[in-house]
């Protein structure tokens, strides 16, 4: 899509500190992050939100779920714990209409979430 940011960011358009990548997904470190690793994975296809996910999708929240299972793993904070996060909308502090999983770990996080 012409004018999303992380679709610019998959087409190396605006940099992105890439940590994965497959055919169906892009991972790389959040600009701002909430915690010691912080990573967002997007789906290739540009999706808005959790909510637009079609029955032809699904196929990319798996790869997604793969990915942060991998990451996690990797960066050494699967066993400790981790958070995953797909924001939604207004009230669930959606700011970047491009489906994205955050991946949050290396630190203990709090529920219920602010
Ligand atoms: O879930 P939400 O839409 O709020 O998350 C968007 C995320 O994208 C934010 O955590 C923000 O820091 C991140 N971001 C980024 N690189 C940009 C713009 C936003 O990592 N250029």
């Amino acid at each position: 899509m012409e004018d999303c940011l992380f679709c610019k960011i998959i087409a190396g358009e605006i940099p992105g500190n890439k940590v994965y990548e497959d055919d169906m997904v892009y991972a790389f470190y959040d600009i701002d992050p909430k915690a010691p690793e912080h990573i967002l994975i997007i789906p290739k296809k540009h999706i808005k939100s959790i909510l637009e996910v079609g029955e032809g999708d699904f196929c990319y929240i798996e790869a997604m779920i793969k990915a942060a299972q991998k990451l996690a793993a990797e960066k050494g904070f699967a066993q400790d714990g981790f958070r995953l996060v797909f924001n939604t909308g207004a009230n669930g502090g959606q700011t970047v209409h491009h489906l994205h999983l955050h991946l949050l770990g290396g630190r203990e996080f709090g529920w219920p979430p602010g």
